[in-house]
Formats: structure tokens, C-alpha cells, sequence
């Protein structure tokens, strides 16, 4: 029996490891104990038993090997410049091997006529495939070579391979470890149950597994548990917060509907609610008389109505003698939020406020001195609503729209607002996400989904141009115009090259007001550098109907609401995320005519440019395109940096493992019904491994 080895003992102690490695370990990669090494898992393991024929190599093949014939060695350049360039070939093509360092020697060692195994990664440049640098064995010797069928292969980097740990400079101090000592049996963290529902190796079995696997299926076993494990922590974490939050954080309770809302309902809606409009305002409602805080997060594409959803809560709270609140992104969305409001509320006793950072200081004062007195039913605004002076009388409920402009902090600011509860709370996002990523990141709000749009709307009708298809392009949308339509033209604006872009949309808005001439043609502009009094102005031209075209940048992107507007023209479409894209189609379908989103490009595209059009071109999904959005720029990116630290799996990917996420998810809710405080002999590992932090942040470092 080899002795057991803690998993908090410091990796200097391990064989192999002076102290020159684990000082760079710590540094670089966090890692300073033999559980952090051991949770160091490779990123892949290359199956050394299968060799590759040339004509099978493919650019995204990692890591491959493969037996060939030298046919020619070549020595080419001079001093610094000089490289070997070795073509080889087998029966079934050839493929060019490069050596840029150590030419001189390569090129005494390696012999024309022979035949070697080639092992490395494969380098695809300009459609010409070749391999760096291969480790070479010649076939000769190759029967006196013990390969391991699945070698580790790990992440490594400059500084740590001059250290010496190299993908096998680690495989040699991990091996060294499971040769020399055992892993401590209580580390398991595990029900049996759950090991044996689900075929799960046990805690050191898996950890040993998952750098040495005997075969492909040990390692997928192995590999199985860890998504298993990160997944179930996660969710147990956040299904415990919100089971807490939900038993503890006393909410007001709205027990009336309300005679306005009644009212509203019957003399001053003009349509019925959607079946999901309806669904979800009964899902508010219901949190709403629980006696505990509501955390709700509402999703649903643009133009869903999800506004109507808010106007609703508010006007409960209204009839239970509460205050509310909607908080909007930007200056030209809570103004619109305030005019649709004062439109839809114009016959009932409610009083409005709008509250931005333009608002006039002696306008301010008297409203802020209305809100404290309890005078203001509704008040709308921007983050100008955060700031200390804005105190309510009574606020019981917050909304707050495209929330993922927000940060926690920001939210949490609202809390602070009424006195007794915090006030309910209820974001709105009109990017619809995954329901694995929302299970991730929200997992501890409830979730309320429009999944249905308002009768009448025909699906957008999305079309590709290139540059070259201008002239066909104005023309149709001269077309549109002559029926009475609005135009928006959008260009990009990203940070890096703002002033680039800025350019790019004064020469566009030349060039349209060249192409469409006043005084047939009116033309508003818009973008992020004008004053909010002269956006606003433009806009509001726009919104009336006095322009007919709306050139801008991604300002308009969120919210802005004109049905008359039928065509959405996107300028550079390649330079724009596909949830971006979405969100700016949103914008026209809005009325009952068929309305077209024009995607214009350059002709060439990449390859994720080119899948991001076609996706706009196939589907008007929401929820379609935020599953392509998340393969294309992973979970984290997808939610912009603000959230995506709470996203930090290792193991698990939330792209490729919805399945488990959803069994995790599942396991973890059960536990919580039957015994939330971990009580029983089967949860105790759970409960151990726990409270040492995992579920709320992912224990071991590891570079992604
Ligand atoms: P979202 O905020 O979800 O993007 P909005 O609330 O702005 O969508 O709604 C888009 C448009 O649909 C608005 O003009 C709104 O008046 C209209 N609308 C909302 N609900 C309905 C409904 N049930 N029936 C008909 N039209 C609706
Ligand atoms: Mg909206």
C-alpha cells in the first residue's frame, strides 16, 4: 500500500518539483498544493496507439501522428532566417515538416529514404498545410518504444516551459505522484447514489483518470463526474441562496389588484394581453402576495411587450398604495418609456416622472421633493435614479429594463430605496440567453419567458448585399419609402476604432443625403457624441415622421420603438455580434407590413462572419440565434464582461454539456426540497466540500 498524500500538501514536496518549478507553479498558474496540480487537468490526450494517414490531415485536427517516408530535406535561408524543410510522403500524399530552430542538427539526424512516426500539431497557413517542429521517432526503433495508449496533454506557456513544464514535463511530475502515494479516501464529495446513478469513478479513481485514463471511455467516465461536480455545486449554491433569499427577505405584500388596473384593462387597453403576456403577469403576481421579496428576471425578444408586462406590475403596486420605478440603459429609452407610458396611462389618475441626467436642476428638485412626499406614482428614468437624493415615500417595486447593462452593484443600490422590505424586483432583458447560460447566471432569480409575439407581426424578411449591390439595395428602399415606410441605417461603432467609424458614418450620411435628395427625402442622424438634447430632437423627428431616414450608430439598438419603420439597413453587418444584430432587427416588424432587415458586407468574410449572416438570414428566433451566439463567442463573452465572472467552470462548458447542467440542476433542487441543510450521512462529503467553498466560486485555479 503506497502512503496517502493530503491533497493540502505543498507541491515542493512532491518528487520532481524543486523549488525553482513550484515557485513558477504558484506564480503562473495559482497552483500550490498537490490538489491544485491534480486538478491541473490536461486539455486533451492524444491516443498514441493511431496514426493518421497524410490524406486524412485536417487543419483542426490538434495533435496527430502519422508514419512517412522522408522524401526530401532542404536547408533554406540564411543565419537567423534558416529553416529545414522536410517533405515527406506516404501512400497517400505528402505533407511538408518545419524546422525553424536547431536546423542545422535536424538536418544531420533526419535521413532521406527513411521512414519516421511524426507527432506534433499541424500548422494550416494560407490553405497550405504543414507540421512545426515534430517530435520524430524512426520506424526502426519504434517497436522498443512503450507507448501509452492516451497521453495528457496540458496548457502550458513560455515562462513554464523554461522551467521545464512542458505538456510532458507535467505528465512526468503527475505520474511520479500517482506512482508514489494514494489519494485520501475522504475526498470523495459524492453520494454513492449518485456515483452509481450516473457510473461515476470515485473522487481518486477520477482525479487519476483524468491525466492517465486506461481507455476513452475511463476518461469520459471521469471527466463525466468533474462537469458533474462543478455543475451540481454551482446549482446547489444558487438553488440555496434563492431558497434562503426566498424563506428570508420579507417582501411587501400586494394583496389588491387595484381599481386602475381594472380600469386600465377595460376602458384603455386597446388589445387583449398574449397568452404568455398573461402567463407571466400571473407569475408576478403570485410573487407578489408571498410575503417575500420577488427576483424576477423576465425574458423576451424584442418587441414581446415586455413594457406592457412592467406597466402592469406597476399598477399593482400602485393599487396597494406603493410606489414604483423603471429604470432604462439610456437617456433615449427611459424617455421613450415615459412617453408610451403617458400615452397609455393618459386617462388615469397616475402621476408620472421622468428623471435623467439632462433633467433641469429646479425640475429636478421639485420632483425629487414629490417623490419623497409621495406624490409621484410612477417615476422613469436612467442610472440618474441610483443617486442618494432620489429617495422614494414608499418604492415596492423596481424595474429595470435591459438589465444586462446594469451591474449587481448597481441593482442592489435599488434595495436600498424603501424602508422596511426592499422593494420586489423585476428585470427585463430583451436578450434572449440560452436556458443553460440563464440557468447559470440566474439560477438563483425566478425566470419568467415571452415566448410568443403580439398577433399581426409578419416575420422580418432578412437579406444579405454586398457592397457591390448598392444600387439595388437604394432602390428598393426608395420603394419602401414611396409606401409611406421609415429607414434606419445603421453603422458600427466600436470602441477600437471609434474615430475610424465615426468617419465612416459622416461619409455615409454624405452619401445619403446625396442619394436621397431633400426636400423629397428627409434624413435624421443620431449617434453616441451628439448632445442628449439634439439625440433626442433627431429622434423624436424620426418618431413623428418628419424624416424618413435614420442614419445612426447602436444607440438606437435597445427599445426605441416606431412601428412605421419597415426597413433595418445594417452597414459592415460583419463587424456586428449576432445578438447585436437581432436586437437591431427588432427594431422594424414593429407594424402590421412585411418589414426587411438588409445585412450589407464586405465581400470577404470569415467563416464566423459568414455563419452569423446566415443565421440572421434563417431564423427570427431569439432563442435560435443565442444558442448560435453562444457557440460562436462562449457564455462569457456572450454576457459581456460584468456578469461573466460568474461563470468561471473549468471542466463543464455550458455549450456542449446542457444535459448535464440540466441533471445537476435537478439533483441539486432535490437535495434542497428533501434536506437543505445537508443533514443526512449521504450529504455529509456534499456538505464538507461545501462549506469549503465550492458552489460559490470554483476552488482550484486553473488557466482556461
Ligand atoms: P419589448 O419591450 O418586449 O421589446 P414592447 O413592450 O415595446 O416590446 O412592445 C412592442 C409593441 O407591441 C408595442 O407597440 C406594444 O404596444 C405592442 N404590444 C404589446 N403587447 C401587445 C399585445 N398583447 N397585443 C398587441 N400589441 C401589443
Ligand atoms: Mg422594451
Amino acid at each position: 500500500m503506497k502512503p496517502v498524500i493530503s491533497l493540502h500538501t505543498a507541491i515542493s514536496y512532491l518528487k520532481g518539483v524543486g523549488p525553482q518549478k513550484a515557485e513558477t507553479l504558484q506564480s503562473e498558474l495559482g497552483i500550490f498544493t498537490v490538489g491544485d496540480l491534480l486538478h491541473y487537468f490536461p486539455f486533451r490526450h492524444v491516443d498514441r496507439t493511431k496514426h493518421y494517414k497524410i490524406k486524412d490531415l485536417k487543419p483542426d485536427l490538434p495533435y496527430v501522428q502519422f508514419l512517412a517516408r522522408v522524401v526530401s530535406v532542404k536547408e533554406e535561408g540564411k543565419a537567423r532566417q534558416k529553416r529545414l524543410k522536410v517533405l515527406v510522403k506516404d501512400d497517400t500524399g505528402t505533407i511538408e515538416c518545419v524546422w525553424f530552430k536547431g536546423a542545422s542538427w535536424m538536418k544531420k539526424t533526419i535521413l532521406p529514404g527513411r521512414v519516421y512516426q511524426f507527432f506534433g500539431k499541424l500548422n494550416y497557413f494560407k490553405g497550405y498545410l504543414s507540421m512545426p517542429h515534430p517530435e520524430l521517432v524512426p520506424y526502426a526503433e519504434m517497436v522498443n518504444q512503450q507507448q501509452t495508449a492516451l497521453e495528457p496533454v496540458y496548457h502550458s506557456n513560455e515562462k513554464l516551459n523554461r522551467k521545464g513544464l512542458h505538456a510532458k514535463g507535467f505528465a512526468k511530475i503527475i505520474k511520479g505522484l500517482f506512482e508514489l502515494h494514494s489519494l485520501p479516501l475522504d475526498i470523495e464529495n459524492l453520494p454513492s447514489y449518485t456515483r452509481e446513478k450516473y457510473n461515476f469513478p470515485d473522487k481518486a479513481t477520477a482525479l487519476k483518470h483524468m491525466h492517465f485514463p486506461p481507455s476513452a471511455q475511463a476518461y469520459e467516465q471521469a471527466s463525466n463526474r468533474f462537469k458533474y461536480e462543478e455543475l451540481f455545486f454551482l446549482q446547489l449554491g444558487m438553488l440555496r441562496t434563492k431558497r434562503n433569499r426566498k424563506k428570508s427577505i420579507k417582501g411587501f405584500v400586494f394583496e389588491e389588484t387595484g381599481e386602475l388596473l381594472h380600469q386600465f384593462y377595460k376602458e384603455v387597453l386597446p388589445f387583449d394581453l398574449t397568452g404568455a403576456q398573461k402567463r407571466v403577469v400571473k407569475e408576478i403576481r403570485a410573487d407578489m402576495k408571498t410575503g417575500f421579496q420577488m427576483n424576477r428576471l423576465l425574458q423576451g425578444d424584442v418587441g414581446s411587450g415586455k413594457t406592457l408586462v412592467a406597466l402592469v406590475s406597476m399598477l399593482i403596486a400602485q393599487g396597494n398604495g406603493y410606489q414604483s420605478c423603471l429604470m432604462a440603459p439610456t437617456e433615449i429609452l427611459a424617455t421613450q418609456h415615459f412617453a408610451t407610458f403617458s400615452e397609455m396611462l393618459a386617462g388615469l389618475p397616475i402621476k408620472l416622472a421622468l428623471l435623467t441626467g439632462s433633467t433641469k436642476a429646479a425640475a429636478r428638485k421639485k420632483m425629487l421633493a414629490e417623490l419623497e412626499a409621495g406624490e409621484i406614482d410612477f417615476i422613469i428614468g436612467t442610472h440618474a435614479l441610483l443617486e442618494d437624493r432620489v429617495k422614494f415615500k414608499s418604492l415596492g417595486l423596481a424595474v429595470i429594463d435591459e438589465q444586462h447593462r446594469f451591474g449587481v452593484a448597481q441593482r442592489a443600490k435599488l434595495w436600498a430605496k424603501s424602508e422596511g422590505n426592499p422593494p420586489h424586483i423585476l428585470v427585463m432583458t430583451a436578450t434572449p440567453i440560452p436556458r443553460t447560460l440563464a440557468m447559470s447566471v440566474y439560477g438563483d432569480l425566478d425566470l419568467s419567458v415571452i415566448d410568443e409575439m403580439p398577433p399581426g407581426r409578419k416575420p422580418v424578411t432578412t437579406k444579405h448585399y454586398y457592397q457591390k449591390d448598392r444600387l439595388a439595395l437604394w432602390s428598393s428602399v426608395k420603394k419602401e419609402i414611396a409606401k409611406g415606410r421609415q429607414v434606419y441605417i445603421v453603422y458600427p461603432l466600436i470602441e477600437e476604432s471609434e474615430k475610424m467609424d465615426y468617419q465612416d458614418l459622416m461619409d455615409g450620411y454624405e452619401a445619403v443625403l446625396r442619394d436621397f435628395p431633400s426636400p423629397q427625402y428627409k434624413v435624421s442622424m443620431v449617434h453616441g457624441k451628439m448632445k442628449p438634447a439634439d439625440k433626442e430632437f433627431e429622434m423624436q423627428r424620426f418618431v413623428k415622421g418628419e424624416t424618413q431616414i435614420m442614419v445612426a450608430t447602436t444607440v438606437i439598438e435597445v427599445g426605441v420603438n416606431v412601428p412605421n419603420a419597415s426597413v433595418m439597413l445594417i452597414e459592415s453587418a460583419e463587424r456586428f455580434g449576432l445578438s447585436q444584430l437581432h436586437q437591431l432587427r427588432g427594431r422594424v416588424g414593429r407594424g402590421a407590413e412585411q418589414s426587411y432587415c438588409l445585412l450589407i458586407t464586405d465581400y470577404q468574410l470569415s467563416k464566423e462572419a459568414k455563419l452569423r449572416i446566415s443565421t440572421m438570414c434563417e431564423t427570427n428566433d431569439g432563442f435560435e440565434i443565442a444558442e448560435v451566439d453562444m457557440r460562436l463567442r462562449g457564455p462569457g463573452d456572450m454576457l459581456g464582461t460584468r456578469q461573466s465572472g460568474d461563470l468561471d467552470l473549468k471542466v463543464a462548458s455550458l455549450v456542449h454539456d446542457g444535459h448535464w447542467l440540466k441533471i445537476a440542476r435537478d439533483d441539486a433542487s432535490q437535495i434542497i426540497a428533501e434536506d437543505h441543510e445537508l443533514q443526512k450521512e449521504e450529504h455529509q462529503g456534499i456538505k464538507k466540500y461545501y462549506n469549503q467553498g465550492a458552489g460559490k466560486k470554483s476552488k482550484w485555479g486553473l488557466i482556461s
